[in-house]
């Protein structure tokens, strides 16, 4: 029997998990990464042989089948990770998730007795109205009251998105924001009045970090790399500086793919998955696509990060191995020695920070200019000294966060209608199918996306 040929678009962890699936099944598989280097957003950049994350990044999962695939594949180079996070503001750190004692404690009392009424009185009008929240904002106006909701969570969604709540889906908050302990103890006991009067179920939206969380000495590249050599072992090719430019369709078939290499050949293949950023992709085939689905692509956009890294001339750095904030250009740090990840020098570490933006404006644009305010604001926090910074590197990351503006749901719908109607295609994955995941959930579609293509062709 001929040995059917796939192409994967993407060597993020997506594009390895699915390639080891149909690589182990006997399928000729080939996964391009536009790249010079595997795994994408866990992939981290290596500077100077050290390693700088895309954000602080473990695994974790409760899927026991996920577990234990990558248990196997990584074996005792996983090492435990204990997460600790630090909340900055209103000048203290805030243990996270935040405890009702320390709220009480720090915050001034005049600001804690309205946040405490506001909380109350938007949950007992929540019980008697009876209608849907349109957007995020009414979502956490309605569970948080207007204090929490403004010391909490409005600014930092427009810094982290660069949209308000009001624009953003109301799923969103529902599915992605943790709820804090303060509020959750109490929501508890208003869920007990609110199920009696209400007909609706109400789930539990807390944003999950499940299972026990594992990294390696050389980070979650360290992870990604074993995943890498497993799929070539069992006959699977990785492509670097390959990027995917355009895809040919016919009737409802992909009958090629264009790759930007060295060679630009066109490549055939049976079956293909794609795992890049899924407005991108539906561009790829744009001499096929009708204009309405061109139009939902154009709708969907992503939030960009920028990441500042510095080598500091210390074992440790950080009081936690990361620290949100508020006032300053980056929204979180992380301090690589709390993951136990290597460094070349002794007695040195790496902290990360991360900025959002919009892919074209001047913090995307103008590397320099992070690295002057992340050095500053790090500065002005007390958090570094300027006499043991060693080395200070910005790199960047065009799709980190998929923006879930008021509307999206149906240009997706769209498009993945559109992509299922295509006969030997599959897309999956955080970018490819607009999902805001972490890596195990990532892990599953890939498998899943390989076990479906490869009963279709
Ligand atoms: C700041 C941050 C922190 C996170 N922390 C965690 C965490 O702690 N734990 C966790 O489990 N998850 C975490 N996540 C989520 C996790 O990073 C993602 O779920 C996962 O990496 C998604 O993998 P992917 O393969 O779907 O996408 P990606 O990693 O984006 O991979 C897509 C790949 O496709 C390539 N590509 C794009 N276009 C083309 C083209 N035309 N041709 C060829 N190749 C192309 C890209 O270069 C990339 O390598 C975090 C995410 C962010 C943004």
């Amino acid at each position: 029997m001929k040995i059917k040929k796939v192409a994967i678009i993407g060597g993020g962890v997506t594009g390895l998990t699915a390639g080891l699936y149909l690589s182990r099944k006997g399928f000729d598989v080939h996964v391009f990464e536009k790249k010079d280097r595997i795994g994408g957003l866990v992939g981290g950049k290596v500077i100077n042989s050290n390693i700088y994350e895309y954000g602080p990044h473990f695994f974790h999962t409760n899927n026991p089948k996920v577990l234990k695939e990558i248990k196997d594949i990584v074996g005792n180079e996983l090492i435990d990770f204990n997460r600790t996070i630090l909340v900055k503001f209103m000048d203290n750190y805030f243990t996270f998730p935040l405890s009702i004692f320390e709220v009480l404690k720090k915050l001034p009392k005049n600001i804690v007795i309205k946040a405490i009424l506001s909380f109350i009185s938007n949950n007992f009008k929540r019980i008697f109205k009876n209608k849907n929240e349109a957007n995020s904002e009414e979502v956490l106006l309605g569970f948080y009251g207007q204090v929490f909701y403004e010391l909490f969570f409005k600014s930092f969604i427009k810094s982290v998105w660069g949209i308000n709540p009001e624009k953003f889906f109301p799923e969103f908050a529902r599915q992605r924001i943790p709820k804090v302990s303060a509020t959750t103890f109490l929501n508890k006991i208003l869920s007990l009045v609110r199920v009696k009067f209400s007909k609706k179920s109400y789930k539990n939206f807390v944003e999950n970090v499940d299972g026990h969380h594992y990294t390696t000495n050389r980070g979650y590249l360290g992870i990604v790399e074993k995943i890498a050599a497993t799929f070539k072992n069992s006959g699977g090719k990785i492509h670097l500086k390959s990027e995917v430019s355009e895809i040919t369709v016919n009737n409802n078939w992909v009958e090629k793919i264009k790759i930007k290499s060295n060679n630009c050949n066109n490549y055939k293949f049976d079956g293909f998955i794609n795992t890049a950023a899924i407005s991108e992709f539906i561009k790829m085939m744009k001499s096929t696509v009708p204009n309405y689905i061109l139009d939902s692509a154009n709708f969907l956009e992503y939030r960009a990060l920028v990441f500042v890294g510095v080598l500091i001339n210390k074992p440790k750095v950080l009081p936690a191995a990361f620290i949100y904030f508020r006032k300053h250009i980056f929204n979180r740090v992380y301090d690589s020695s709390y993951f136990g990840h290597d460094t070349v020098t002794p007695d040195t570490t790496i902290l990360v920070a991360e900025i959002s933006c919009k892919a074209g404006d001047k913090r995307w644009n103008d590397e320099k200019y992070c690295k002057d305010m992340v050095i500053k604001d790090l500065l002005k926090e007390n958090i570094i000294d300027e006499k043991n910074i060693l080395e200070t590197h910005a790199y960047k990351y065009r799709y980190g966060y998929p923006i879930y503006k008021l509307g999206y749901e149906k240009h997706l719908n769209n498009i993945i209608k559109y992509i299922g109607s295509i006969g030997n295609l599959e897309t999956a994955g955080r970018q490819g199918l607009f999902q805001y995941i972490n890596s195990h959930i990532a892990m599953q579609m890939g498998f899943e996306a390989a076990e479906v293509l490869a009963d279709k062709i």
